[in-house]
């Protein structure tokens, strides 16, 4: 009777998963910055924390602007088997042969990615603070997601495959358990990209190679475990709500080789590149003349409203849970 009314409870909390979580979105753009220049650090490290807590800006944005989505993902295996040539890499070109609105409905984050590095290079030139640390915070975000294999699926969620839920047990679950005491973050230096374009397409290629195995391993594991082994019920924030368990979570990251952990890394090293080739694009300006950060009235108030949104609408698009 007991498990029977935590079931209808857990029917009626809605679960939302993100993109890499909140939790882990945070982690990755905040251990960027450890990766910078001298040049670069003593301008980022003393807004750490706002690099670091507006990470998250683009999924609140799901909740308030129906264009936001797609920026997030691309389910590539639309467009045939990897390496997915077919789908021109230039987005005219991918215009030209398959519509905007098409590419749109399928998703755009490799191209996305670039639009925020122009705007984070003209940021450096203009040496204006705010706008640096908005499109450095924001460009991370979306970076991150081209690194998570079920970000480049049609099968997003499992859906498809009877594994519904897969996507935040990937990209939250598993961080949140294993990343601060098992993981290490500890990555070196970012280097200079020559190629953008080249580099995050070919980050989101090797994401939608992973994904096969992200769906098969967690089939496979599943097999072996009870439904009472395999989900437990736990506190969230004073919230019950069903999840899977520890046990299982370890079990599956195990048998995916420190893949969740290495994609984050790679994150890292991606985003702290990015900031760094932007950066260096805009000429390296001497960023010690920043001295103070404005946020226009504007701005102030799209931050308000994006808590707001995510606080009180439904997401638009695409969903997760
Ligand atoms: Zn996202």
């Amino acid at each position: 009777m007991k498990r029977h009314g935590l079931l209808i409870l857990f029917l009626f909390i809605y679960q939302q998963c993100f993109c890499w979580g909140f939790y882990a979105h945070r982690k990755i753009n905040y251990y960027a910055v450890f990766l910078l220049p001298p040049q670069m650090m003593m301008f980022f490290k003393p807004h750490i924390q706002f690099i670091s807590d507006h990470a998250i800006d683009p999924d609140k944005r799901r909740y308030a602007l129906a264009q936001e989505g797609p920026r997030h993902y691309i389910d590539i295996d639309h467009y045939g088997t990897y390496p997915f040539d077919s789908l021109p890499r230039g987005w005219n070109d991918a215009v030209a042969k398959y519509s905007e609105d098409s590419l749109q409905k399928h998703g755009i984050v490799p191209w996305w990615v670039q639009i925020m590095k122009h705007s984070l290079t003209s940021a450096f030139k203009e040496k204006n603070g705010a706008a640096i640390l908005k499109y450095a915070a924001e460009i991370g975000h979306y970076i991150a997601d081209a690194h998570v294999p079920l970000h480049a699926s049609s099968n997003h969620n499992g859906q498809h495959t009877g594994q519904h839920g897969i996507h935040g047990f990937w990209e939250s679950r598993v961080p949140e358990l294993l990343a601060e005491k098992e993981w290490d973050f500890f990555i070196g230096k970012a280097s200079y990209i020559k190629n953008p374009g080249d580099f995050i397409w070919n980050r989101v290629l090797e994401s939608a190679a992973a994904a096969d195995t992200v769906l098969r391993i967690e089939k496979e594991l599943s097999a072996g475990f009870s439904a009472d082994q395999k989900f437990a019920f736990e506190d969230r924030n004073g919230k019950i709500i069903r999840q899977y368990s520890s046990i299982f979570a370890k079990a599956y990251d195990k048998k995916l080789n420190g893949m969740i952990e290495r994609r984050m890394r790679q994150s890292i090293f991606a985003i702290a590149s990015f900031w760094y080739t932007a950066w260096i694009d805009a000429g390296q300006p001497d960023l010690k003349s920043i001295s103070s950060i404005h946020f226009s009235e504007e701005e102030l108030k799209e931050f308000e409203q994006l808590n707001e949104s995510w606080r009180k609408n439904e997401i638009k698009g695409r969903v997760h849970e």
